[in-house]
């Protein structure tokens, strides 16, 4: 077995296909080898040699140390030098690197190799005493700090005494012997808490450093952001050693993140940024305020253009906007790492549009490429420019991950943390951010930040998990539990407002407004809604996106975000309405069948009115209705005032009309008087809610707007509901539309959330011309979960991973899942042209719509601001 892939010379031993084994670090390296690209060479040490480790106790497996020696010397001889050697020493990068980038989660040991020999072979060699010693002392740092845990703190306060000491304020006001003499320091700090001297062989400083990014591999923030981001089933991380490079090597020298399109807006312009005389970690660790790339056309013109060619190279070999690190050492470019770059919600559309029309990639894969997570980025709040007229914001950073936020100010990850489960929204505002901040980072509104640019830790982060963040705003200073922002000063628990998008900083809160649709998010998505048109599900065509809409604006909204149609129109929400309330009560208590008429009487205009606003929102697209559904339970006036004000309504006292209110008291409603059994009961209310219906679709067709209406009936859980019902709503329509000599296909369609009516699918499908699934009841009943009181133990579930997802936000495959296949499959046996869809909270759900595309259904329903992110799911289910 191998361990060991060798890069180097314009040849590697592995490629881009080989992620998994080397890293996407490693696979990268060796795929820019081959291509020819400048790569410092260096070994990379396989994702096997991780797993094995953990496997066998913390032991590597047989042979592996022989094979990292032979790539040591073959990379010395490459190099022409020697780790430690006296004269001219080689100095390398252990890297750590897994086959998904978890940024900045792992460890990293750079100038590996220096000792007190080296040291001075460095400087004399270069002729740069002051780097060679400034090197050294990086690395007893770095490896003190990585490899034996000493606090980073403690260097850095040694550090801070010696620019005091010589009253300077950078570091590079420190000369050669100041170096010397912090190093002297250092090795001190380092005895002090390892009781060892500092490792002078650099073979030991080598394992130790593989022994650290291996450890680093199962340290608790790197578990928790492969947790936070769903990564499993990894071998590990590889471990990557490089021969250094040096930014840091004089004004000649330069280190820098740049991309090969703008990651925030998608933009296809060179973006990135860059520091002269510095290493990769000060750009990264946002210490220092880093320059716009462009700028260095002005300081290296050749090492510019060299680096356009080499990311157009890039990005055309990878056909995906590259993340690239990069080094000038002396002049001459070295590419330190390429990745496909993580970018925000805007700038993933963008790019996948336009890499399509640049011919560099074909639809399906720029499907592929664009996640829920980015959709719902774009969908994130803005501020409502009305709220915002005339109002100065306070500073400008810059604008980092995009999307508005308000929130009180917490100034630790800690604070954001404890007062987010208290149910504050709070805006963590910080100098920069570390990967020990990533807990409060996912529960804060935004993050606002004093330094740093657009790679800093806080930028990257903020944008990966969709959280608005402004970045290294200049005119904010933090001190302590207090933050200076423009000229004003604010403390903890005060509301400030950031815009992510501008980079604005607003003091208070401000209302938020969502945004609308941008012409590329149009056009992308309308591909997806070619790839679902073509689908073909059971005997019917497509596999389509409909929305929950109970209000006209509802489904217009839904119909602008591209709804397909109305998957489910609750009509008890109508009943809500404080003028249909009344007459709704007076129904129900009615004594006669003649006075509930008349009370259903009143109401009809009034849902046709509503019906009709609905159906011409989604321009002759189908209109699923649901007949009425909750127990009459749920309407009975509950406090004084509302008996009072109903049995005025009636004309009688309040004392007789309470034993009618409380003959309606259900111990169990959700199982009890409800669904269609309340049109077993009391007919007179479906034949009412069935004729507003056809009354409003022919008020349509008279005005030639198209209309598709379908009637659904719910809580069916024998098909002799349907028997009964369906014959009279089938004379209703019939008889409305003679009158009005209009003709129209109504269907009837029955919602299937009882199990009994799962189990007994081909006997119902008899009787209806659809079915929808109700996963909300459909999940309550057959988990005997009671959906509105599953608060009080679903989170013990999930902690104690009984259950890995609460089943009412994504569809229980198993179960819910195993009834749902049943009946489709039971209700096509009998009716091969059966249309199937779910209306259930979970149609808006990634996981249950994938289910939903396997089982065979024909649409999913959900609410109307998930309809885009449906819309690309389903998508990426059909592909
Ligand atoms: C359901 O049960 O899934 C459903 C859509 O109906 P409701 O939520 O109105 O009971
Ligand atoms: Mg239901």
């Amino acid at each position: 077995q191998k361990f060991v892939y060798f890069f180097g010379e314009g040849k590697a031993e592995g490629d881009a296909k080989m992620k998994e084994l080397l890293g996407g670090k490693g696979a990268n390296l060796a795929e820019m080898t081959n291509l020819g690209i400048p790569v410092p060479p260096g070994f990379t040490i396989s994702t096997e040699v991780c797993a094995a480790y953990y496997e066998n106790k913390q032991k590597y497996p047989e042979g592996l140390e022989k094979e990292v020696l032979d790539n040591l010397t073959k990379l010395e001889k490459v190099m022409g030098k020697k780790l430690g050697d006296p004269e001219d020493p080689l100095l390398v990068s252990v890297r750590s690197g897994a086959a998904v980038s978890m940024p900045g989660m792992m460890d990293t040991i750079l100038n590996l190799g220096m000792n007190d020999k080296a040291v001075v072979g460095l400087a004399n060699k270069t002729g740069n005493p002051r780097f060679a010693w400034d090197a050294y002392r990086r690395f007893i740092q770095m490896y003190g700090d990585i490899v034996m845990g000493i606090p980073h703190d403690e260097f850095e306060e040694a550090l801070a005494a010696m620019k005091k000491a010589k009253k300077v304020e950078l570091d590079t006001g420190l000369d050669a012997k100041d170096l010397e003499n912090l190093v002297v320091e250092y090795k001190k700090i380092y005895k002090k808490h390892t009781k060892k001297d500092f490792p002078q062989n650099p073979l030991d400083q080598l394992w130790g450093a593989i022994n650290a990014v291996f450890g680093s591999w199962m340290n608790e923030r790197a578990i928790k952001y492969r947790e936070l981001n769903n990564i499993k089933g990894l071998k590990g991380t590889a471990v990557n050693v490089q021969s250094m490079v040096f930014g840091n090597f004089g004004d000649d020298s330069g280190t820098g993140v740049c991309f090969s399109r703008d990651p925030s807006t998608g933009k296809n312009e060179f973006y990135g940024e860059f520091l002269m005389n510095a290493q990769g970690e000060d750009v990264v660790a946002g210490i220092r305020t880093p320059e716009k790339i462009a700028t260095l056309a002005k300081k290296n013109k050749k090492v510019y253009e060299q680096l356009l060619d080499i990311k157009d190279k890039l990005e055309n070999h990878f056909r995906d906007m590259q993340d690239m690190e990069f080094t000038v050492q002396q002049g001459v470019l070295y590419i330190l790492q390429t990745r496909n770059g993580k970018r925000a919600g805007a700038a993933a559309v963008k790019i996948a549009v336009d890499m399509v029309a640049e011919g560099l990639i074909d639809k399906e894969t720029a499907i592929k490429r664009v996640t829920p997570e980015h959709l719902d980025q774009l969908l994130h709040p803005m501020i409502d420019p009305k709220a915002l007229k005339g109002i100065k914001p306070l500073t400008k950073g810059l604008n980092a991950s995009p999307g508005a936020a308000c929130g009180r100010i917490v100034f630790t990850a800690k604070d954001a943390e404890e007062w987010a489960e208290r149910g504050e929204k709070v805006l963590l505002v910080r100098k920069d951010t570390s990967p020990e901040d990533i807990g409060g980072m996912v529960v804060s509104e935004g993050i606002l930040t004093s330094t740093g640019g657009m790679t800093s830790h806080a930028a990257v982060v903020a944008r990966g998990m969709g959280t608005p963040c402004v970045a290294g705003a200049k005119g904010v200073s933090v001190q302590g539990k207090k933050v200076v922002i423009g000229e004003k000063t604010f403390k903890e628990g005060d509301w400030i407002t950031i815009d992510g998008s501008t980079g604005d900083v607003y003091e208070g809160q401000f209302p938020l407004i969502s945004p609308k649709m941008s012409k590329d998010l149009e056009t992308f998505l309308s591909w997806c809604d070619k790839v679902c048109a073509d689908s073909v599900r059971g005997n019917v065509k497509g596999f389509l996106v409909r929305t929950n809409a109970d209000q006209p604006e509802d489904a217009k909204r839904a119909f602008d975000f591209g709804a397909q149609g109305v998957g489910l129109c609750r009509t008890e929400h109508m009943f809500f309405d404080k003028e249909k309330l009344i007459h709704f009560r007076t129904m129900i208590v009615a004594d006669t069948e003649e006075a509930r008429k008349e009370a259903l009487k009143k109401i009809l205009p009034l849902q046709k009115k509503d019906f009709f606003g609905i159906f011409k929102a989604m321009e002759g697209r189908p209109v699923t209705i649901r007949l009425l559904d909750p127990p009459l339970h749920e309407f009975v006036p509950h406090t004084k005032e509302e008996v009072a004000e109903l049995a005025e309504h009636l004309g009688v006292k309040p004392k007789d009309l309470q034993p009618k209110i409380d003959k309606l008291h259900e111990a169990n409603p959700m199982l009890g008087h409800r669904g269609c059994r309340l049109a077993v009961t009391y007919p007179e209310i479906y034949d009412m809610q069935v004729e507003a219906i056809v009354l409003a679709a022919i008020d349509c067709v008279k005005k030639n707007i198209p209309v598709k209406p379908e009637i659904m009936i719910p809580i069916v859980c024998d098909e002799q509901e349907l028997a009964l019902l369906r014959p009279r709503a089938e004379a209703i329509i019939k008889k409305n539309l003679e009158k009005a000599k209009v003709k129209l296909d109504i269907q009837i369609g029955t919602m299937i959330e009882v199990p009994r009516a799962a189990l007994l699918a081909d006997k119902i499908a008899a009787f209806a011309d659809f079915f929808s699934f109700g996963t909300n009841d459909l999940t309550q009943m057959t988990f005997a979960f009671s959906r509105d009181d599953v608060g009080s133990f679903m989170p013990a579930y999930e902690k104690l991973g009984l259950l890995d997802v609460d089943p009412f936000k994504s569809v229980d495959e198993e179960g819910v899942g195993m009834l749902m296949n049943w009946a489709t499959t039971k209700g096509r046996s009998v009716k091969s042209d059966l249309k199937v869809g779910i209306c259930g909270e979970q149609g808006g759900d990634p996981a249950t719509i994938d289910f939903c595309f396997r089982t065979g259904l024909n649409y999913v329903s959900c609410s109307p601001f998930r309809v885009p992110i449906a819309r690309l799911t389903a998508a990426q289910a059909v592909l």
